[in-house]
């Protein structure tokens, strides 16, 4: 038998299938060398879910969920093994850089993909606090949720402590993140 190597995760094996690109796949920057799929990797190349959808995937079975679901799960991953992807508009494959960085084994820290920010390491107990805070930001600052992620104009500022810490959490992933999602 002859062994391949799979394209996206990079793992070698017998009986992959053929790595057979669209015409519109413009994603070769995710790639490792090869031409073919582990199983499991085709199942999520091929299957259009994965690209339209946000999604849970652990052991072999995958939850697809909506973008509003996921700060929950975030908040409370599963068992590892798990990959977690937020898609947005459903356009870009950005989940195969998951592919390619594996699985989760840790429920405390672990690496998410975002369909735009791309890969974001998240520590739940971080997350945890963002959120408490951007939720009483988005109350105090007139349920707006540019200023969350711009920052507050200057008739906010009265508001002074919650204004400053948005200044420096505002170029963060993880907080443009949480506050997409609250
Ligand atoms: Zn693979």
């Amino acid at each position: 038998m002859i062994q391949s190597r799979c394209v996206l995760c990079g793992v070698e094996g017998e009986n992959f299938s053929s790595f057979k690109p669209s015409g519109n796949f413009t994603s070769y920057n995710y790639l490792c060398s090869g031409n073919s799929l582990c199983q499991n990797c085709n199942e999520v190349f091929t299957d259009q879910h994965y690209r339209r959808s946000s999604w849970v995937r652990s052991t072999g079975e995958t939850v697809f969920c909506t973008a509003k679901d996921m700060l929950k799960i975030l908040l409370s991953p599963p068992d590892p093994p798990f990959m977690l992807y937020i898609a947005r508009s459903g356009k870009k494959q950005t989940y195969l850089q998951l592919l390619r960085k594996g699985s989760n084994l840790s429920k405390t820290a672990f690496w998410i993909a975002d369909e735009d920010l791309g890969l974001i390491r998240i520590v739940t107990q971080q997350i945890s606090e963002l959120t408490i805070f951007a939720r009483e930001a988005y109350e105090k600052l007139g349920q707006q949720k540019w200023k969350l992620y711009n920052g507050a104009p200057v008739h906010d500022w009265k508001n002074q402590e919650i204004c400053e810490r948005i200044e420096r959490l505002k170029h963060d992933p993880l907080w443009q993140l949480v506050v997409r999602l609250i």
